[in-house]
């Protein structure tokens, strides 16, 4: 395939992806399967045919609403595919090859743990499990980040944030971070590299605090019980950076 088709190759497969991980993610948290479930409005509850589930489709058709009842079907599975779209294009455009096929998937899977934990305040422990897993082997088949590096940043993620929490819980009496949020940071970690850390960490707050100020503007009160969670701040920040990184590293060479 030439290389300028690739990004395209990359939104396409995107597209698919994200339609499986809108199921996973809009399903798993009520226990229904994935495969086996029959999708229906959530509004109405009128079962659904297939072609009423590719977003593109049902959009074209029928403008995206419930022929029953006109509520807009899903506009959370609309997201998920257009942000998995968008993902598979950058990494494939920033890197046209495996290394960018690898900075998808760590895209989807930075995607999901941050739609469950905006939705559910829930980064599932196998979910994590399998981001560090990927990030370790990507380091097995790609020069950068070393494996090293990835190794030492999956140790040092955990336990800096794990032992940021354990101060403010001594401090406070209370639980300041989600018990995933350590094990989130290690992953992205193993991803990144140490060196990236401090950056993901800034980044994280700084896309909270405009998140919060939009909040603001808009007249909704913000209080720490309704920011978003951290682990889904560092996944929105842990994307960019990959970018920037694998950008950054093929000018180098
Ligand atoms: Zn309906």
């Amino acid at each position: 395939m030439p290389a300028f088709l690739l990004p395209i190759f990359g939104i396409i497969l995107g597209l698919i992806i994200g339609s499986f991980l809108a199921t996973l993610i809009l399903r798993w948290p009520e226990g229904r399967s994935v495969i086996a479930g029959r999708s229906s409005c959530d509004a109405c509850g009128r079962q659904l045919r297939a072609w009423e589930l590719i977003p593109v489709v049902s959009f074209v058709i029928q403008a995206g609403k419930c022929r029953q009842c006109g509520t807009m079907i899903a506009t959370d599975h609309m997201a998920i595919e257009i942000a998995a779209a968008l993902i598979g294009g950058l990494a494939l455009f920033a890197a046209p090859g495996f290394d960018g096929l690898a900075g998808a998937i760590f895209g989807w899977l930075l995607l999901t743990l941050a739609a469950l934990d905006v939705k559910h305040h829930w980064l599932p422990d196998g979910l994590t499990m399998i981001l560090a897993g990927s990030g370790l082997m990507a380091g097995l088949l790609f020069d950068f980040p070393t494996l090293q590096d990835r190794l030492i940043g999956g140790i040092a993620g955990f336990a800096a944030l794990a032992m940021i929490a354990a101060l403010y819980k001594s401090i406070r009496k209370r639980d300041g971070l989600g018990g995933g949020d350590p094990k989130m940071l290690g992953a992205i970690g193993c991803w990144l590299g140490w060196q990236a850390l401090p950056l993901v960490l800034l980044g994280a707050s700084l896309i909270g605090i405009l998140v919060a100020l939009s909040w603001r503007l808009r007249g909704k009160s913000v209080t720490v019980d309704s920011m978003l969670p951290l682990g889904s701040l560092m996944a929105i920040a842990a994307f960019p950076l990959w970018l920037y990184q694998t950008a950054g590293a093929g000018l180098a060479y």
